[in-house]
């Protein structure tokens, strides 16, 4: 549905809304459910709200398939609180906690964890980020409180696929911030999964926590409240005022996911979609090029350098001022890696990515000189 003077917003978050789900809540906005109020203005300790915050966290276990051995908790400080809320939570009787360093995210999370646990690097990151070593010669072990991973590298483009990291058997910890609910999730090892809903979900203010049961309860003294997973869970996620917009939004989002068929049915159009995009800069002959090995390319965050593996100042400039003609806004790459970065989550169409394309045919045609 393309709807007058709206942009194809391709930002790496916040980003895109479902317009349907824009449209629900322009129409509910003054009057949420013929109470004669705006959800946001409602006690969020009101009956009303908490069927709304109920639904949504039902919603979530439906659309995942959250195992029963899990909670949902709601909470706020974005996926950059869970850096710390995650050891302040786990530590527990261990020593130290082991980390999957890939990109950005991942290594601002071991930076912030060290402040509340011993941190173990499982590899020592390289820069550029574009893969994911070889899991055979990861040192990681038994005794580590868990095992971290950001299961898709926002600035980079980078995901983890097919499957979760091999866990050795500690709970492993997920940041799912760019790839919440953009497929199946399967959440065998896992001890949390967690992700800001700004992306995918809904509205930044937000923050999605999964723990599984048995890791709850184990917080350091020092944890603040509104951090301790024990405290969110023994208030349903009402230890204070939660943000009850951003939870009004993602009860939307949900619902449109539902529509949609669920997450295989948005999986399968994410892989068309960043198909569509990845089979361009294969087919340019290296005039578009994604530096991330293959088996790790994100379907969510496409980034690409243009005029060749460093990239062409000139030409990307152009690009981003022809898209931008085009209707298109937000494609500029991420500022520590330059180039085109093409986010591509669950609200973004494939008549939107299709526009992408033919801008990027047209580009190659006029300046591909290969
Ligand atoms: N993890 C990933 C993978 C992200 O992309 C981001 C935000 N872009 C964060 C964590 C930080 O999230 P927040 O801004 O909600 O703290």
């Amino acid at each position: 549905m393309a709807l007058d003077g709206r942009k194809i917003n391709f930002a790496a978050g916040p980003a895109k809304l479902p317009e349907e789900v824009l449209l629900k809540m322009q129409e509910e906005q003054l009057n949420f459910n013929n109470l004669g109020v705006s959800v946001i203005e409602m006690s969020h300790r009101s009956k009303e709200f908490g069927v709304l915050l109920n639904e949504t966290i039902s919603l979530i276990r439906e659309l995942m398939n959250v195992p029963d051995n899990f909670e949902i908790l709601f909470m706020q400080g974005g996926g950059t609180g869970q850096f710390a809320a995650i050891p302040l939570n786990l530590k527990g009787n261990h020593d130290h906690a082991d980390y999957i360093v890939t990109g950005a995210w991942s290594s601002k999370a071991a930076e912030e964890a060290q402040k509340y646990i011993k941190v173990k690097k499982v590899f020592q990151p390289s820069k550029p980020y574009v893969t994911v070593p070889d899991q055979e010669k990861w040192v990681h072990d038994e005794k580590a409180a868990y095992l971290y991973y950001c299961a898709n590298e926002t600035v980079h483009g980078i995901e983890f696929t097919p499957t979760a990291p091999e866990s050795h058997n500690v709970p492993l910890i997920a940041d799912v911030s760019s790839n919440f609910m953009a497929r199946p999730f399967d959440f065998k090892d896992h001890g949390v999964v967690f992700g800001g809903a700004q992306k995918n979900l809904g509205a930044a203010g937000l923050t999605i926590v999964i723990v599984r049961k048995d890791l709850i309860g184990k917080e350091q003294g020092i944890t603040p409240a509104v951090f301790s997973y024990k405290e969110m869970i023994a208030n349903n996620s009402l230890y204070n005022t939660p943000p009850t917009g951003g939870i009004y939004t993602t009860n939307l989002v949900l619902k449109w996911i539902r529509a949609k068929g669920g997450l295989q049915a948005i999986y399968e159009l994410n892989l068309k979609k960043s198909g569509l995009i990845y089979g361009i800069i294969d087919n340019s002959n290296g005039f578009y090029h994604c530096a991330v090995d293959k088996r790790y390319r994100s379907i969510m965050n496409v980034c690409f350098r243009i005029g060749g593996a460093s990239g062409n100042d000139e030409l990307e400039e152009k690009f981003l001022k022809g898209a931008i003609e085009r209707n298109m806004i937000s494609l500029k790459g991420h500022r520590s890696v330059g180039g085109i970065r093409a986010s591509l989550y669950n609200a973004i169409t494939l008549e939107e990515t299709q526009v992408l394309a033919t801008w990027m045919n047209e580009f190659e045609k006029q300046y591909n000189t290969n």
